[in-house]
């Protein structure tokens, strides 16, 4: 099912104050003769009571609302189109002030919501099993275009989830597994999770956020240390051939070296597991040898792995393994005892499944040619 969005496009004005942390409104109440606790009064009506004009910020002196009226604006991205699966999953087409756009999806489960969350336009890797992988990277989204994407998703769960279910209407879980790699924009997702953190807004708190990367070695402990987010790796095969062949990345950050990082993973525990994601595609990594092959790899690192049957998308150059191979595969993991799971692919009928989201942003002709 498909919806256009009816609100028309906001021209680009005054900046917004979404992307903003507590400290940042804090400082801005200081420029404008306020106190610093009205920048964290501030913060809560943009990200707790998401208020969208300064008007209805009551408890804020008129004076110092009518400063950020004529400075700043509450504008967030926009949703221009909107894509409902079958199965409940829903994928927005988010749009920019710049009129560029990504992708985020809402999967509702039973019991919890997850969004999925894009970190860039485009991405440079190149992923040979990614349909985001054929678009190249237009640019990395801002910390108030990452922080915008939880804002508008909370805004439209409150909408399309009936009173029934109330009590759940609110986003458990965040991945950072949309477009691009995120440890390729590290400062807009430092920033962004800090807001996404803050109790006082948001309050997600980072043990319910996991960043997936496709291995980017130096920025890999960088994440544990500063962001303290869980890890989920794009691992796909326990050899080097075989991975640089489908991620061209591996050439620069190989799998020897990639999994020394995971070990290192400063938030890692026996109760906390890094998750390694291995994607089945049909004769390529989903023989028994690899499985094995796995089992070794991995060993000591406090981990499990994620099965993702291989999401088809517009001339993608591979099939899924079969049900049965991929029980096998599961199978060989599990005796060896490591934790191992089927992902159940969710909005496919949208393309709004593991390595299936993609935009018509394209890198400007003007910039193309420098
Ligand atoms: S899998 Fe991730 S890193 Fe690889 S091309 Fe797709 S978005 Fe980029």
């Amino acid at each position: 099912m498909f919806t256009k969005n009816p609100v028309s496009e906001t021209k680009v004005g005054k900046p917004s104050l979404i992307g903003y942390s507590s400290k940042d409104l804090s400082e801005i109440a200081v420029e404008m003769g306020q106190e610093p606790f009205k920048g964290l009064q501030l913060f809560k009506w943009i990200y707790e009571k998401n208020s969208k004009d300064f008007e209805s910020m009551t408890d804020l002196p008129k004076d110092f609302r009518n400063k950020l009226f004529t400075k700043y604006s509450l504008r967030r991205p926009m949703i221009k189109n909107q894509y409902i699966s079958e199965d409940g999953t829903r994928k927005w087409l988010t749009s920019f002030d710049d009129g560029n756009q990504a992708e985020t999806v809402m999967i509702p489960e039973d019991n919890r919501i997850t969004l999925c969350i894009s970190s860039q336009i485009g991405c440079t890797l190149t992923c040979k099993f990614c349909y985001t992988g054929t678009q190249r990277l237009v640019r990395n989204l801002s910390a108030g275009e990452i922080v915008g994407q939880v804002i508008i998703a909370k805004e439209q769960i409150n909408n399309c989830i009936d009173d029934k279910n109330k009590e759940k209407k609110t986003i458990s879980n965040i991945v950072l597994m949309g477009m691009g790699e995120p440890l390729y924009n590290f400062n807009n997702i430092k920033k962004s999770i800090e807001i996404i953190n803050d109790k006082k807004g948001l309050s997600i708190s980072n043990k319910k956020i996991t960043l997936s990367t496709s291995g980017i070695i130096p920025q890999i402990i960088k994440c544990g240390e500063e962001l303290g987010l869980n890890l989920a790796i794009s691992l796909h095969s326990p050899d080097d051939d075989t991975r640089t062949k489908i991620m061209p990345i591996n050439k620069k950050y190989p799998i020897k070296e990639l999994i020394k990082a995971c070990k290192l993973y400063p938030q890692i525990s026996n109760t906390k597991l890094i998750t390694f994601e291995y994607v089945m595609l049909k004769d390529l990594n989903d023989s028994d040898e690899d499985a094995k092959n796995l089992v070794k790899l991995v060993k000591g690192v406090n981990c499990k792995f994620n099965l993702i049957p291989f999401n088809a998308w517009p001339n993608a150059p591979y099939e899924c393994s079969s049900n049965d191979r991929i029980l096998k595969f599961q199978k060989i993991l599990q005796d060896s005892g490591l934790g191992c799971f089927i992902r159940t692919p969710r909005g496919l009928d949208i393309l709004a499944a593991c390595g299936q989201l993609k935009t018509d942003s394209k890198i400007p002709n003007h910039r193309k040619s420098l």
